[in-house]
């Protein structure tokens, strides 16, 4: 099936396409990942870093009680001091201890631990009661009501020298290094919040920096190391966008780069369509020019491909051109048909004749047109004169470069095909019977329908003269149209016979 330029360049152009947006879809996974990534990281590494001080703070700050929690004095005090004992050390413990806002010593009796200033705090009592049933390392608890708690508590248990429990050291501090520290962490136009677990699943604000934003910037909560703390950090920024800023510009080139590709591409098609229409136009132009008999020495071509094939066809045309003057220069050419006349045929089969020992034999198809005396009678000479011409243009294309192609007179061609012998020439005569058109256009509107008688024989040694091939081509034309015409029938020299076989019919 033949190819359309157009469908190969609209295939190159999907292609094309498909494969920009492969990358182009590549790319955006690509850049969205780095985006996202580098942004989650800043904003985890805000909320770890703060989480982080926090944590150093409350264990600074359970390492002193716990120191203090050690001495002697306070053991002593808690174990046998009276209660203007413990006050006293309590106010000591408080202006030795940083940010403390509250100290008690409270020692540990089978209802629980009691209050060393004798005016029970039942939230601390409770929370000294949690702490020692839990067993764990002390959390600090905000009390009070959401980010209004100004302190927050922590205690450590005091045990003797035989390490039983004699009590609780209790303190409350101020939660002003707690805030510095979110303060200092918090990136400007951010939010944080520290929120204290209230029961399992549930947690309260406890102390909030900033201000919180209701767009879709990313919050992150990460817990600080078993105090019960949870740290909420909401980011300045939303999650960048993919297309802006400079990347807005990329996407855009991009756009315009491909755009120009098609473009250009499309200019491309264009010309090649343009130069192939060119040279195609030369090419009817140098046919044209043959017909006339004048080849030109060179004709323009846009095309380097075409230009060696029609260079090909411009020297065989100019051949061509010279033989057909060599032979109307010496009166070997049949005006009408500008085939070769008979004397041009009679040279030739002599030519061949006398190769046909060294070279092989050679065979000879005389052709006359059926019934041409009725395109005369019924549609006048010139009619006649069309179909004389239209059937040597036919015989023209169909017949071998190296073949004598002959008018002999009136509806009278030959062909000789030379150095063929019969079986092979035979061949030829079928082929050339299938491929004639069945019909001639004549004059305006005239028609005619085809047909043509024909007899073919070969050379013989025992031959004599080269009339003697032609005479048996004859005898076998002759029994061909006493048989009906439109066949050809063959006269094998071999044989003696004089006329043959019925090769077919049109
Ligand atoms: P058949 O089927 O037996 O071949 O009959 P036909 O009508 O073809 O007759 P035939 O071949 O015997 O006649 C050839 C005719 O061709 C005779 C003559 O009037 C005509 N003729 C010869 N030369 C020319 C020519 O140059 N031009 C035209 N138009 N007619 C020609
Ligand atoms: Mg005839």
């Amino acid at each position: 099936m033949a190819q359309s330029l157009t469908r190969i360049y609209l295939q190159v152009i999907l292609i094309l396409i498909l494969c920009f947006l492969a990358i182009g879809y590549v790319c955006y996974l690509a850049v969205r990942d780095m985006q996202q990534s580098s942004y989650h990281d800043r904003v985890s590494q805000v909320a770890a870093s703060t989480v982080k001080r926090i944590d150093e703070l409350l264990s600074q700050q359970r390492q002193s009680l716990g120191n203090f929690a050690k001495q002697s004095s306070v053991v002593a005090v808690l174990q046998h001091g009276t209660a203007a004992e413990r006050s006293h050390k309590e106010h000591e413990i408080k202006s030795q201890l940083a940010s403390a806002h509250s100290v008690g010593l409270l020692p540990w009796t089978d209802a629980g631990p009691v209050s060393a200033t004798g005016t029970p705090d039942p939230a601390s009592l409770d929370y000294v009661k949690r702490l020692a049933t839990s067993g764990g390392p002390a959390k600090p608890e905000f009390q009070g009501n959401g980010t209004t708690a100004e302190h927050y508590k922590l205690a450590v248990p005091v045990r003797n020298e035989k390490r039983d429990m004699t009590g609780y050291l209790l303190a409350g501090f101020t939660r002003t290094p707690v805030q510095a520290i979110l303060e200092q962490s918090l990136p400007l136009n951010a939010y944080m919040e520290l929120r204290q677990q209230v029961s399992r699943g549930t947690s309260q604000s406890v102390l909030a920096v900033g201000t919180a934003s209701d767009d879709e910037n990313v919050s992150v909560a990460s817990e600080i190391g078993g105090s019960g703390w949870e740290l909420l950090y909401q980011d300045a920024e939303a999650p960048p966008r993919l297309l802006s800023g400079y990347r807005n510009i990329y996407f855009w080139s991009a756009v315009i780069v491909f755009t120009v590709i098609l473009m250009v591409l499309y200019r491309l098609y264009r010309r090649t369509v343009k130069s192939i229409r060119h040279d195609i136009q030369s090419l009817i132009r140098m046919f044209q020019d043959l017909r006339e008999g004048s080849v030109r020495v060179s004709y323009p071509m846009a095309l380097k491909e075409f230009s060696e094939i029609f260079e090909y066809l411009r020297d065989r045309g100019q051949k061509l051109v010279k033989e057909k003057e060599k032979l109307k220069g010496m009166g070997l050419m049949d005006h009408l048909s500008q085939l070769g006349n008979r004397r041009h045929f009679e040279t030739r089969l002599k030519e061949l004749f006398e190769a046909s020992k060294a070279n092989g034999l050679s065979s000879v198809l005389i052709i006359d047109l059926d019934h041409f005396k009725a395109v005369n009678d019924n549609h006048g000479h010139d009619a006649g004169d069309a179909l004389i011409v239209g059937f040597a243009n036919a015989l023209r294309k169909l017949v071998r470069q190296t073949d004598v192609l002959a008018r002999l007179g009136g509806d009278e061609f030959c062909i000789i095909y030379s150095y063929a012998p019969l079986n092979k020439a035979t061949a030829l005569v079928e082929r050339l019977r299938r491929q004639l058109p069945r019909e001639i256009p004549l004059t305006k509107g005239v028609i005619h329908q085809l047909r043509w008688t024909g007899g073919l024989s070969t050379m013989h040694d025992k031959d004599n003269k080269p009339d003697d091939v032609l005479w048996r081509a004859d005898q076998a034309l002759l029994q061909a149209k006493e048989t009906g015409r439109n066949n050809t029938r063959i006269y094998d020299p071999a044989t003696g016979a004089p006329v043959k076989k019925q090769i077919m019919v049109s």
